[in-house]
């Protein structure tokens, strides 16, 4: 049955049934049998009556649940309200708000809000395999992040830095294959020089704009320039993979999101690289099967995220 989950409709109606939706979680958690999150021992008891596991092993913290290691823990929310707002994260192509999270499953908006950025830490990709191949390199400024903030905030940040209010990303694409991003202090060599050694195995054909910051990956790499003075494309050697990534990043941040502030700016590129990278013969059920097979081992608390006290999620 849950393989056939296509359409957010599917998911509501399935998780609506809180079995379906431990089964689910425990079938991609544990693949090869539940085992105790302390100790690793699959000597473990199931009890249906308080929804939980205790360890046959002799350690405190004996009994769990399927959301304890996982970005869930400690929140009362029940899964079906978590694996809804998950679904809606992982599929929605621009990206969705805490405002339609909210309306969708009956949340309040500022818990709408902590559940995405929790769901956003599972998309969060592990790989450090390098990039091969073909790879475009690019830099952006992402700007008007303070336009959608409150007044009083807005005038605080854009006083406090001068009106600079933009934030600068770099992106990595291998071409027909995977766009890594990161948030950066500077467009100097050492910063992007660095980020293409650290990303890109050596060899391969990197494609960049002019700016004088790469110039040194010559010495590492095929490195072919696009000059936007004067051209946007010669023969293979252009950016426009990146380029086409940055627009939907931008449409999204635009259209959707209510406020992104820079500190934030991260999350939301965890988000939509982990759409772009799993966009190519992947349906939405199994984008959020992958994605809920990620939800271990990550936690993310409200004061952490706003350095505020708020139980509420
Ligand atoms: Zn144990």
């Amino acid at each position: 049955m849950e393989n056939e989950l296509t359409t957010l409709q599917d998911a509501i109606k399935y998780f609506s049934n809180p079995v379906n939706c431990r089964e689910y979680v425990v079938a991609r958690r544990w693949p090869n049998g539940v085992t105790c999150p302390t100790c690793g021992s699959a000597n473990v008891k199931f009890s249906e009556k308080y929804n939980r596991w205790q360890c046959g092993s002799h350690h405190s913290m004996r009994q769990f649940t399927v959301k304890t290691g996982t970005i869930f823990e400690d929140s009362p929310l029940g899964l079906d309200k978590w694996l809804c707002a998950m679904w809606q994260v992982v599929n929605c192509k621009n990206g969705v708000s805490s405002y339609e999270v909210h309306r969708a499953i009956g949340v309040t908006q500022k818990t709408a809000w902590f559940m995405d950025h929790r769901i956003r830490l599972a998309l969060r990709m592990g790989s450090f395999e390098k990039l091969s191949g073909e790879v475009e390199v690019d830099e952006t400024f992402i700007g008007g992040l303070a336009r959608n903030m409150h007044k009083d905030k807005r005038e605080a940040r854009i006083s406090g830095t001068g009106g600079k209010d933009k934030v600068p990303v770099m992106g990595i694409l291998k071409r027909k294959g995977e766009v890594r991003t990161e948030v950066i202090a500077n467009r100097k060599k050492k910063t992007l020089d660095g980020l293409v050694r650290g990303h890109v195995a050596e060899g391969s054909a990197v494609y960049t704009d002019a700016l004088p910051s790469y110039n040194d990956l010559d010495s590492a790499y095929l490195h072919e320039v696009v000059d936007h003075a004067v051209e946007y494309v010669r023969g293979r050697v252009h950016t426009n993979g990146m380029e086409n990534f940055w627009s939907l990043l931008k449409r999204g941040i635009k259209g959707t999101y209510v406020s992104v502030e820079p500190f934030h700016l991260s999350r939301y590129l965890d988000e939509q690289m982990f759409r772009y990278n799993n966009r190519i013969d992947m349906n939405d059920g199994d984008r959020f099967d992958l994605a809920v097979r990620q939800i271990v081992g990550k936690r993310l608390t409200y004061a952490e995220l706003t350095g505020k006290e708020n139980p509420q999620a």
